[in-house]
Parts: structure tokens; C-alpha cells; sequence
């Protein structure tokens, strides 16, 4: 068993006090979306909501309705999408949001200034209904490693045993305004918002052409994201943090971890990860957890807990391979 469920005694679980509405532009299709966020009750997780399309489609956060990471995370159910929650997914974890009816006008979430801190900032300023049941966690056993098979050297996640929630993030680009970086830190709701929430996403002048011409960062501007010439940035108001890339890199891990539909309790080792390792990672959680709850009832059951146990996942919606 490598992974548990625990109920932790202490932490009530939380939602949001108030109805919240944001309103912007998407960063990948370019057009105009909103989203209502809306208490919810204890237990029912985050679940978003397509209002926009007949009849509306509700997607529950958690790794099996994830259906896209390409250069962004995506969730949907029935054919209806919800595209780059994991800015607001990351804000939400870091205001101790465990429940939230987010409704969403559009096929993405508004980028806003492309970083998780706006959707902070308003959740902390009209503050957290706390609920009366215990805020549940997954707690790591034994280490988790995912690697790219096409790549072992360079891109890799792995997650291992701790009391806390913290990050090693290593990456190494092959540009001279990012270079190398390395942050290493103990995240929770207090330094969330110092330390990460502000860090915007970024992306190469270079690239945008190309990008734009698969339908993507349509919607990218100097108001959301650093933009990198050859050797510089073009955002004249310069960078939040001196190393605001790499802090994006683990706002987004933080976000794709959030959609296993839990918060975790694991020391994360990443290099080089997008959100395809990312959410391979919460996918191999699942399997695990899938496979504990099977031995649980087998032991109930007075089985012999040492066979070989046999999951079968169900597929997410569209299939995001096992490393
Ligand atoms: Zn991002």
C-alpha cells in the first residue's frame, strides 16, 4: 500500500463565503469567458460547471476527467471542455478552498494577469467559510517515480513520504535570461501567496507563431504572460520575483496536484515537468489509491491480502498514457 486517504483531526474543511465572479480573457483561445464561483457543501470537492452550453455539462475535479495537457491543463466530461484551470486550481489550494460550484461561461478559465494572483487575492479578502467536516488528505507511503521513457535523463517526477507539502523543482532551459534554477520549499496556505501566487506564465516570442497557428496562446499578451525575445524579457515593468519562472513552474504543479481532487501530504521531486508529467503523477496516485481500497475490502472480506490485486481504472475521457 503506497498511498492512504487520512482524515486529518485538526482542519476543518473549507469553502468559499461569498458568490465570486471574474471576468477576462482566455490565454489559449482568445476570447471572452467568465466564471461564478459558489459555496459548496462539505465533501462535494470542486466541481466546475459548463453553463454556457445545453444542456449544462458538470465536470468533478479529479484525474479522470482530465482530457488535455497540452501546454495547458484541461477537464471535461461529455465531449464539453474546460481549458487551463490550473491557475485557478492552484489558487484555490493555496486559500484552503476544499470545496467550490465554479460555473463557467466559456470553454477557459479568464487568465487574467496569468498568474493565481488575482483569484487569491479575492478569495482571502471575501474570506473562507469553514464546514464542519475534517478536511481529508492523501498521504504518500512508499515513493511514487514517474520518467519519460523518452527521456529518463532530463524530464522526471517522483513523490516520497512527508508530513508537509513540499517541492523540489529543478529546471534547466536553454535560454539566457532563465538558465538553470532550483526551489526547494515547504508550500502551504501562509507563504502561498508570497511565494508563488504572483509568478506569471511566460512564453517565447519565437514560439508564439507557432503556437498560435495549433490555436493556442491566442489570447497571450504582455498583460498575462512574460514574453522572452532571444535575450530578454519584453515586459517593461521587468519580473515579480528574480526567479518568477521557475516559481510558475510549481504554481502549476501545485494546480494539476490539486486536480487529484485532494490536497497531499508528499515531498515532490520534479525536473523539467509539464503538465503532462504532472498529472501522470496524480494518475499513478489513483492507481495506488485504487489498489489500497482493494486490499482494505479484501482484508474485510478475509482474502488473502498478498495476491497479486488487479485494478481497473476507469479511463479518463480522453486517455492520457501511464508512464
Ligand atoms: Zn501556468
Amino acid at each position: 500500500m503506497s498511498v492512504v486517504i487520512k482524515e486529518e483531526k485538526n482542519e476543518h474543511q473549507c469553502t468559499v463565503s461569498n458568490m465570486l465572479y471574474f471576468k477576462g480573457i482566455g490565454l489559449h483561445s482568445g476570447k471572452e469567458t467568465a466564471v461564478i464561483i459558489k459555496p459548496a457543501e462539505a465533501g462535494s470537492g470542486i466541481v466546475f460547471i459548463r453553463k454556457d452550453v445545453s444542456p449544462p455539462v458538470v465536470i468533478k475535479v479529479g484525474y479522470e476527467n482530465i482530457c488535455s495537457t497540452n501546454l495547458r491543463t484541461s477537464i471535461g466530461k461529455n465531449g464539453a471542455c474546460v481549458s487551463t484551470v490550473e491557475h485557478l486550481m492552484s489558487a484555490l489550494w493555496g486559500a484552503d478552498i476544499d470545496n467550490a460550484v465554479i460555473e463557467v461561461y466559456g470553454e477557459e478559465i479568464p487568465a487574467l494577469d496569468g498568474s493565481a494572483k488575482i483569484y487569491y487575492e479575492a478569495f482571502n479578502e471575501s474570506g473562507r467559510q469553514e464546514l464542519k467536516q475534517n478536511r481529508k488528505y492523501i498521504e504518500i507511503l512508499e515513493p511514487i517515480v514517474i520518467k519519460d521513457p523518452e527521456n529518463s535523463e532530463a524530464s522526471h517526477i517522483a513523490i516520497y513520504p512527508s508530513n508537509d507539502f513540499e517541492i523540489l523543482y529543478t529546471m534547466d532551459f536553454d535560454h539566457p535570461f532563465i538558465g538553470s534554477g532550483r526551489f526547494e520549499k515547504k508550500i502551504d496556505g501562509f507563504n502561498f501567496y508570497k511565494e508563488i501566487s504572483c509568478a506569471r506564465t511566460f512564453g517565447f516570442l519565437k514560439e508564439v507563431q507557432f503556437m498560435r497557428e495549433k490555436g493556442l496562446a491566442l489570447g497571450g499578451s504582455l498583460d498575462n504572460a512574460l514574453v522572452l525575445s532571444e535575450n530578454g524579457i519584453l515586459n517593461k515593468d521587468g519580473l515579480r520575483y528574480k526567479d518568477e519562472f521557475i516559481r510558475h513552474k510549481v504554481l502549476d504543479l501545485i494546480g494539476d496536484l490539486y486536480l487529484s481532487g485532494f490536497r497531499i501530504k508528499g515531498r515532490v521531486l520534479a525536473n523539467r515537468t509539464g503538465h503532462d508529467m504532472n498529472v501522470k503523477l496524480i494518475q499513478k496516485i489513483a492507481l495506488s489509491l485504487a489498489k489500497s481500497k482493494e486490499c482494505g475490502r479484501a482484508a474485510e472480506e478475509g482474502k488473502n491480502i498478498n495476491a497479486k490485486v488487479k485494478v481497473d481504472l476507469p479511463a479518463p475521457e480522453k486517455t492520457v498514457q501511464y508512464a
